[in-house]
C-alpha cells in the first residue's frame, strides 16, 4: 500500500460479527477471561491497537506504543534508560521535553546539549556511559534541520540508540527509521490529530528489542496511554493525514516567500528557502517541508505583538498542526530561560484559504 492508502486502511481492525466498515470504539476497561483474549485496557484494548498498526506502517517501524501525550512518548524512553546513562540532546530542544530532562530526571540522568547541525560538536560530547541521542528535526521554533543519517552514523559508531522528535515532518515527509534512526517520537497532538482536539503521543521503533520491551513495560505500568475515544480519533484523523499535509506545506512554502520579500521582516525560517541553512540536507532526507514557519519582525517583541493582535483568521495560541492557523510570540510561551528571540513569531500554517491568510497579514502589516 502507498501512503495514502496505508492511511485510510492500515488501522481499521474489524473484529465485530455485525461486519460494521469502520472500527467502533470499544470503551470497555475490561475483557472476558478467555485463552488469548485482552485483559484490561491500561494494557491493551482494540483501539489502541489499531492505531499502533496503522502508526507502525507509515514509520516502516516494527512496533508502535500510544501514548496519553508526546511528553509521556519522550518520557517513556527517558525512563527506560539505565540510571547514571548520558542523553546527548538538541540545545533547542522541545522546551516540555527539555524540562523533562532537566527536572524529572536530576541527579538520575545526565544530559549534554549541543547543536545537532554541528556534526564535530555531537562527536566530542559522547561519554562512556551515553546511551541515547535525541535528535528533533525540524526544530522547534527555528526549524533547524539535523543530518539523521549522519547523526545515526555517529550514534552507532557509540552504541547509542538514536531517538528522532518527527512531529514537524509526520511521516508524510520523513521517515527517520528509513535514515538510520532506533525509535521515532511524534506528538500526535499536532498533525496526526490535525485538528487541535486530541492530546497523544507515539513511538516508533526500528527493532522490537529489549530497550522497547522496556519502553512497553513504561506504557503499561507507568499508565500514561491513550483512551479509546482518542485513539479512534487518531486513527479517523490520520486518514486525511497525507492530503492535509500537502496543504499545510502548500501554503507554508508560499507563505514564507511573502514573509521573506516583506520590508518589515527581518528573516524567515522555513526549511524550503533556499536561503535556509538546513535547506540542502531538508531536501535530501524529506519529501517535502512541512506546514510550520517562523519569522523575526523589526521593532522587537512590541512589534511582534502587535502584529498578532491584528490578525482575524490567525488564533493566538500554542501549539500547531491544526486545519486552522496558529500563531504566536514563541519566546513568551517558552519561559524565562529560552534562547528563542523575543520577536520571533511561529506560525502554523492552517488549511484556510491561501488568499484569506495572505490578505490578512497584510492589512496586519
Ligand atoms: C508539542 C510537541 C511535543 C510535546 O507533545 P505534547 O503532545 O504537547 O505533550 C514534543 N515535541 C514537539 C516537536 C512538539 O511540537
Amino acid at each position: 500500500m502507498r501512503l495514502e492508502t496505508l492511511a485510510i486502511h492500515g488501522g481499521n481492525i474489524i473484529t465485530d460479527s455485525e461486519k460494521p466498515a469502520i472500527q467502533p470504539i470499544t470503551l470497555s476497561t475490561t475483557f472476558v477471561h478467555q485463552p488469548d483474549s485482552m485483559i484490561y485496557s491500561r494494557a491493551n484494548n482494540p483501539n489502541r491497537n489499531a492505531l499502533e498498526k496503522v502508526l507502525t506502517k507509515l514509520e516502516f517501524g516494527a512496533d508502535a506504543a500510544a501514548f496519553s501525550s508526546g511528553n509521556a512518548a519522550g518520557v517513556a524512553v527517558f525512563q527506560a534508560l539505565a540510571p547514571g546513562s548520558h542523553i546527548i540532546a538538541p540545545d533547542d530542544m522541545y522546551h516540555g521535553l527539555k524540562n523533562a530532562i532537566l527536572q524529572l530526571f536530576k541527579g538520575v540522568l545526565e544530559a549534554s546539549f549541543v547543536d545537532m547541525t554541528d556534526l564535530k560538536l555531537v562527536e566530542k560530547a559522547f561519554q562512556a556511559n551515553t546511551k541515547l541521542v535525541w535528535i528533533e528535526s525540524p526544530s522547534n521554533p527555528l526549524l533547524k534541520i539535523t543530518d539523521i543519517k549522519a547523526i545515526a552514523g555517529l550514534a552507532k559508531s557509540h552504541q547509542a540508540i538514536l531517538a528522532c522528535d518527527s512531529t514537524f515532518a509526520t511521516p508524510v515527509f520523513q521517515n527517520p527509521i528509513l535514515l538510520g534512526a532506533d525509535i521515532v517520537m511524534h506528538s500526535s497532538t499536532k498533525f496526526f490529530g490535525g485538528h487541535s482536539d486530541i492530546l497523544g503521543g507515539a513511538l516508533i521503533t526500528k527493532k522490537a528489542d529489549d530497550f522497547w520491551e522496556k519502553i512497553r513495560v513504561v506504557q503499561k505500568v507507568g499508565g500514561a496511554v491513550p483512551s479509546p475515544f482518542d485513539c479512534y480519533y487518531l486513527c479517523r484523523s490520520i486518514k486525511t493525514l497525507p492530503y492535509r499535509m500537502k496543504g499545510h506545506a502548500e501554503h507554508a512554502g508560499i507563505m514564507a516567500d511573502y514573509l521573506n520579500q516583506h520590508s518589515k521582516v527581518e528573516r524567515v525560517f522555513y526549511p524550503g528557502l533556499k536561503s535556509h541553512p538546513g535547506h540542502e540536507i531538508a531536501t535530501n532526507q524529506m519529501s517535502g517541508y512541512g506546514g510550520i514557519l517562523s519569522f523575526q519582525v523589526k521593532g522587537g517583541a512590541e512589534a511582534a505583538n502587535n502584529l498578532i493582535s491584528k490578525l482575524h483568521y490567525f488564533t493566538n495560541a500554542t501549539s500547531l498542526g491544526g486545519v486552522e492557523s496558529l500563531i504566536e510570540r514563541r519566546a513568551a510561551s517558552e519561559g524565562p530561560d529560552t534562547l528563542t528571540p523575543p520577536n520571533l513569531i511561529r506560525v502554523s500554517v492552517g488549511l484556510e484559504h491561501l488568499d484569506d491568510l495572505l490578505e490578512d497579514l497584510d492589512q496586519a502589516f
